[in-house]
């Protein structure tokens, strides 16, 4: 029987544990705060933006909004992290990506103060991951780390193959499986676009993350009897409904439950998790500024 992997409910599990660190900091006088920035008007954006402030409001965490103008010069958008940098009162800070052509995103993931760098993008923190200090884990894979431990599926000793080597998703979940620690010690292949033959690489895998954004790219012939598959993709396809599209994954859900011995859905898998844990990095960070010992789940 395949174990379908629910990442709501572990999404849940997190928040609620997060309610009691949110409580202590409530203690000592804090409430953990998040900016959000958006300059852009793609409502795909907006709508990534609205959602996590909402999901700050139902924990109890702040949600501060600054919208710009995306034809404003990047010098806006540098004043506003600046001045969001230099405020007490916030804990984390995420500009919403992509930012338009006109701004460097490099710059500014730099200029966000690495403190408040919830994301865990800032070059000094995607150092301190690398070497096995992680401030902040970035929100997807740490989100899968989570629903692998909560899934009873030890990485220590596996082969654990990630399709894709993003910055946000495939590098930092491959730096995180094969850290000495919790949730890593496991041997890890990372394939791309350039990878000969992936499926050959899949096929041997104890656990498969597919994060290409290829729809549907991973079918059950590349998945090994028994193997975990974590599906990140979210990719939007032709439908025949009203919406004219539909959400899929980089699997094929139906043939690789066929094979697979636990797997994610989507939705329904990695997403909440993503969500859950941006969270989880701001009750963080609201902990480490405000030097409030807190218990994290
Ligand atoms: P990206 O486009 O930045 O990177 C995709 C990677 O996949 C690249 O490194 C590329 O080399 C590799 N790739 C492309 N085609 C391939 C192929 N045929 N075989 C092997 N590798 C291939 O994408 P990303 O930002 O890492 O996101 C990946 C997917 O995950 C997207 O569908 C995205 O929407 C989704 N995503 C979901 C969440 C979530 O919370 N569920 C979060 C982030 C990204």
């Amino acid at each position: 029987m395949t174990d379908i992997i629910d990442g709501d409910a572990v999404a849940q599990d997190v928040r609620d544990g997060l309610g009691d660190a949110i409580e202590t900091l409530d203690d000592a006088g804090v409430r953990p705060s998040l900016a959000t920035v958006l300059m852009s008007d793609d409502p795909a954006s907006e709508t990534y933006v609205s959602m996590k402030q909402r999901d700050c409001e139902e924990v109890g965490i702040d949600a501060v909004d600054v919208d710009i103008d995306p034809d404003a010069p990047a010098e806006e958008l540098y004043d506003t992290i600046d001045e969001l940098n230099a405020d007490d009162s916030v804990h984390g800070i995420l500009v919403q990506m992509p930012v338009p052509d006109h701004v460097d995103d490099r710059d500014v993931l730099e200029r966000i103060d690495p403190e408040k760098d919830v994301d865990g993008f800032h070059p000094t923190n995607v150092g301190r991951l690398v070497a096995g200090d992680a401030r902040y884990k970035p929100c997807t894979p740490h989100g899968i780390q989570k629903l692998l431990e909560s899934a009873g599926v030890d990485t220590e000793g596996k082969d654990a193959v990630v399709v894709g080597r993003s910055n946000i998703v495939g590098k930092p979940m491959a730096n995180l499986l094969l850290q000495k620690a919790d949730g890593g010690n496991a041997t890890v292949t990372v394939c791309h676009s350039r990878t000969a033959d992936t499926a050959e690489k899949t096929r041997d895998a104890d656990i498969v993350i597919a994060a290409a954004g290829v729809p549907e790219l991973i079918d059950g012939d590349m998945i090994g009897e028994g193997a975990t598959v974590i599906d990140v993709g979210v990719n939007r396809v032709d439908a025949d409904n009203e919406k004219g599209y539909e959400l899929v994954g980089d699997v094929d859900f139906e043939s690789a439950k066929e094979t697979a011995g636990a797997i994610t859905p989507v939705p329904g898998g990695v997403g909440p998790m993503t969500r859950a844990m941006l969270l989880y990095n701001t009750v963080k960070a609201a902990g480490l500024q405000s030097g409030v010992d807190v218990e994290l789940p």
